[in-house]
């Protein structure tokens, strides 16, 4: 089906890489002569398919900004890339190798990643009929009371994680409940099946029910066990995590700065200017802030590792200080059309030089599936007469989102030695998407049908460090192995 080579839309890879006596570069494989004598050693898996990732933002860089091979390889070993080409001139170099798993017609790319998730919220969606705050009183808040049962939290981690994997997202910033308990089921979880993942305990010690608030004490010393027990063991990483300004003291967000010097290296999440009302309270909640983002810039939260989530209504000095520092915005789209939040202009973004990725914000957000969050953002995009451009929209799915989290060199390109996290697309998966594809010219049109039709039906593999976890069309021993 794809077997026409689009030769506007190849890139021959441009780096020449010496892999354990062996030369890859874009003429293929071959005998490295210094280290002839070494292919006895040589075992990498090799995958061939359709390959695309991003080494740059296609907004900004054009075609130069991504690369394409209609017949590629993707060559794996313990668990990292190591590289991509021509599928032709590499199998035949390395003599046909038997770990050869041939995808010819399907789509690999580099796995999904999530900047904004709740994990407690996973039982909740699709929840009917509410905004912000009422929707966090009846929906959100009983739902996270569970999550202090440890058994509870553990079966609740297998079902989410399970379902990202079912998606097609290999890592993901969460949020946990206010319970310990809930990190550290997840953690556990993820270590298992040695996803890298970003998690933290939420932090809120006001204006919720009382089981589910902390202190700004147990919430600095329960952070500070999660963080020297999780931060950064294996692919497992840490997030500070205050839920928003409302449910955070002075006190507790003062403990979150002593946390922030302590722990330099950790990201920071939360949520900023999602609705009018929201935003009302917070003023008279911090009279002395100049605006919403004012309040974390107070307590030295507003930097260039802080994820804010929405970023709706920012007015231009709120715009221009995240510019200034670097923090980012999580626009969830599927979330602030569910809640009835607004319209994040991601061209005024653009303009004020904000960073931004693309998050599904699940309980509020409708669907774990990055394509479908991509389709609803193009519609927001429209709906202020502006453009979602489907190759920007993957780009900001994979390399953008991993930029947001820090971890572009690791995971969210096809880069030598970053972690091999990948996916198989299937971009016939359902009979109208079939025919679709069959009308489809461009690389873009073919992404932009897999993004307006596409969901987890059209993510047939995923594959986490090199290590298959997810097959659509069969089923997966338990995640115990
Ligand atoms: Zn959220």
């Amino acid at each position: 089906m794809h077997s026409a080579r689009r030769s506007e839309l190849c890139f021959s890879l441009n780096y020449g890489i010496s892999y354990r006596g062996i030369l890859i570069n874009n003429h293929g494989v071959t005998h490295d002569q210094h280290r002839a004598g070494s292919m006895k050693t040589i075992h990498p898996s090799l995958y061939r398919g359709t390959i695309l990732h991003f080494l740059s933002d296609p907004a900004i860089d054009g075609p130069a900004a991504y690369e394409f091979i209609e017949d590629g390889v993707l060559v794996v070993d313990q668990g990292k890339v190591v590289a991509i080409g021509e599928a032709e001139p590499m199998i035949r170099a390395l003599d046909h190798p038997a770990n050869l798993t041939d995808l010819t017609g399907y789509l690999l790319m580099p796995g999904f990643i999530d900047p904004h998730i709740h994990f407690p919220q996973t039982e909740i969606i699709a929840s009917y009929g509410r905004q912000l705050l009422d929707w966090l009183q009846r929906y959100t808040f009983p739902a996270e009371a569970r999550f202090k049962d440890p058994r509870y939290a553990l079966k609740m981690a297998e079902v989410f994680l399970r379902e990202l994997l079912r998606n097609g997202t290999t890592t993901a910033a969460v949020f946990g409940s206010v319970h310990k308990t809930s990190v550290e089921a997840f953690f556990e979880v993820s270590a298992r099946l040695n996803t890298r993942m970003v998690c933290g305990k939420v932090l809120m010690d006001r204006r919720a029910p009382e089981e589910l608030c902390d202190t700004p004490e147990s919430g600095y010393e329960d952070s500070r066990q999660l963080i020297e027990q999780w931060h950064n063991t294996g692919r497992q990483q840490y997030a500070l995590t205050p839920r928003f300004a409302i449910t955070s003291s002075p006190e507790q967000l003062q403990q979150t700065q002593a946390l922030s010097r302590d722990y330099p290296d950790l990201l920071l999440q939360s949520h900023l200017s999602e609705t009018p009302e929201e935003m009302a309270l917070v003023a008279k909640l911090f009279p002395d802030a100049r605006d919403y983002l004012d309040v974390y810039d107070r307590y030295g939260l507003v930097h260039e590792r802080s994820i804010y989530a929405h970023g709706i209504h920012l007015n231009e000095r709120e715009l221009a200080r995240l510019k200034e520092t670097g923090a980012s915005v999580a626009f969830c789209p599927s979330s602030n059309l569910f809640l009835g939040s607004g319209l994040l202009d991601t061209a005024r973004l653009d303009k004020h030089g904000v960073r931004y990725g693309i998050a599904t914000d699940i309980g509020a957000g409708t669907s774990f599936s990055m394509l479908h969050t991509l389709n609803e953002a193009y519609k927001v995009s429209r709906m202020q007469q502006a453009t979602l451009e489907p190759l920007h929209a993957f780009y900001l799915a994979t390399l953008g989102n991993a930029k947001l989290l820090h971890l572009e060199d690791r995971i969210g390109s096809f880069k030598q030695g970053n972690e091999a996290d990948f996916l198989v697309i299937d971009r016939a998966a359902t009979p109208l998407m079939k025919l679709k594809q069959t009308h489809c010219e461009s690389l873009q049109e073919q992404l932009f049908t897999l993004m307006m039709l596409g969901d987890d039906r059209a993510i047939k593999q995923t594959y986490i460090a090199g290590q298959l976890r997810h097959d659509r069309d069969r089923h997966m021993p338990d995640h115990n192995d």
